[in-house]
C-alpha cells in the first residue's frame, strides 16, 4: 500500500538530483549517477601542484570532498538558504572520506574558518562551523571554534580577483590563545576553497603555535581535477 502511494506521489512530484536538478531514477538517491561519477576528488590530492602550492609549506595534508562545479547547488542551498538537509548530506559524504585518511585519528581539534561577527549577524550562522560540528560529532573529535577569530570583515572571495584575494584576507585572522594549539594536530575546516588565500592566511596565524600540525578539509574546491 505504502509502495503504491509512494509511486503515485513521485509520479506527480518526482525526486530530483540535488546537484543538477535532473529527475532521479528509482535506484538513485539524492544524486544522479552522472553527478555521482563526476563530483569526487581523489582521496590523496597532489597538493604540490600549482593550485594548492601556496598551502604546501604550511599544511601536513588536505582532504576535499569534490568539485565545486558539481556540488555548487547543495553547497549554496546550505550556505544561503540554511538548507540543513544539504549540509548534512554533504558532511556525511565528507566524513566517509575523512575516515579513510590515516591521519584522522591524530586530530586533536577541528577548527572552522571563522566568519566576522558582522557577517555572522547578517547570515545567522557560520556554515564552516556547522560543518565542523557535524564532523566533530560524527568522528568524535572536539571542535574549537573560539580560538581562531576573524578580526577583519572581508568581502566574499568570489567577488575579488587574483592578487586582490590575498590583499582582501591579509591580516584578517588572529588567535586568542596561542598556547592552546601548541603541539596539536588540527583540522582546519572550510566549506569551499575558491582560492587558497583564506586557508593560507589562517595557516600563517596558526603557525604561531609551536609544534602545530595543520590539516585542511573542505567540502568543495574550484580546482578541477578530472
Ligand atoms: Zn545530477
Amino acid at each position: 500500500m505504502l509502495y503504491i502511494l509512494k509511486s503515485i506521489f513521485y509520479t506527480f512530484f518526482p525526486k530530483k538530483c540535488i546537484c543538477c536538478g535532473n529527475i532521479l531514477q528509482t535506484d538513485e538517491k539524492f544524486m544522479c549517477q552522472k553527478c555521482n561519477d563526476l563530483y569526487p576528488y581523489p582521496d590523496k590530492i597532489e597538493y604540490k601542484e600549482e593550485f594548492f602550492a601556496p598551502l604546501a609549506p604550511y599544511m601536513a595534508d588536505i582532504c576535499i570532498l569534490g568539485h565545486y562545479h558539481i556540488l555548487k547547488q547543495p553547497v549554496l542551498k546550505f550556505k544561503f538558504n540554511s538548507n540543513v538537509f544539504c549540509g548534512r548530506l554533504l558532511t556525511d559524504m565528507f566524513c566517509g572520506k575523512l575516515k579513510r585518511q590515516q591521519w584522522i585519528n591524530d586530530i586533536d581539534y577541528i577548527v572552522p574558518v571563522p566568519l566576522h561577527k558582522k557577517k555572522l549577524r547578517k547570515r545567522g550562522f557560520n556554515q564552516s562551523q556547522v560543518i565542523a560540528r557535524m564532523i566533530g560529532k560524527s568522528l568524535n573529535i572536539p571542535v574549537q571554534a573560539d580560538n581562531l577569530r576573524r578580526i577583519k570583515n572581508t568581502y566574499d572571495q568570489h567577488l575579488s580577483r587574483g592578487s586582490q584575494r590575498y590583499d582582501n584576507v591579509k591580516g584578517a585572522f588572529a588567535l586568542k590563545d596561542i598556547a592552546l594549539f601548541k603541539n596539536k594536530s588540527i583540522l582546519l575546516v572550510d566549506d569551499v576553497i575558491t582560492t587558497c588565500s583564506t586557508s593560507v592566511e589562517c595557516c600563517k596565524v596558526l603557525k604561531q603555535c609551536e609544534g602545530i600540525k595543520i590539516y585542511i578539509g573542505a567540502i568543495a574546491s574550484d580546482r578541477k581535477i578530472l
